[in-house]
């Protein structure tokens, strides 16, 4: 590993392989790793449905995880990788774990809370202000959500069609 290039890109593509475990398992498919030193001392994947947790989204999986690590709930000098912009809670428990650097791959324009909907870690009132990096392997990061709707919608119709032929 040791003339492996640790880029913003190399990082990204490990969030998106944790992203697919998510897939995986059934759920909609982004992946989160924090990164301190170019060590990985924190990984998630979105999987809210398996655990019955509305809070367990891939940051946050990846920020309780980094905790554990470093035996610390602020998360100093850290950078935390994901696939798609974080939500409002994410975007929250990321100003209250005190992380350097985020660094996101697509958008959401429904529920993105770091530019889309709203900005949160921008917001003047914030008592921390992290290094903001977006759209680093945007387009693969898009288009594996995109697939997993296709699917979805795909495999749903085809139950319709099976339930209409009993
Ligand atoms: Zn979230």
């Amino acid at each position: 590993m040791s003339d492996t290039e640790f880029t913003h890109e190399y990082w990204m593509q490990h969030a998106l392989t944790l992203a697919q475990r998510a897939w995986d398992e059934g759920e909609v498919p982004v992946g989160a790793v924090l990164v301190q030193d170019n060590r990985v001392i924190g990984e998630g994947w979105n999987r809210p449905i398996g655990r019955h947790d509305p809070t367990a989204h891939a940051e946050i999986m990846a920020l309780r995880q980094g905790g554990m690590v470093l035996q610390n709930y602020r998360l100093l000098n850290t950078t935390l990788y994901v696939t798609l912009e974080p939500c409002i809670m994410c975007a929250g428990a990321m100003v209250h774990s005190r992380i350097g650097t985020l660094v996101f791959g697509a958008r959401d324009a429904k529920t993105g809370a770091v530019g889309s909907l709203m900005n949160v870690p921008a917001h003047p009132g914030m008592n921390h202000h992290m290094q903001v990096i977006e759209g680093v392997l945007a387009p693969s990061c898009s288009a594996l959500l995109s697939d997993f709707f296709r699917v979805r919608r795909l495999e749903k119709k085809a139950q319709k069609e099976a339930s209409r032929k009993d």
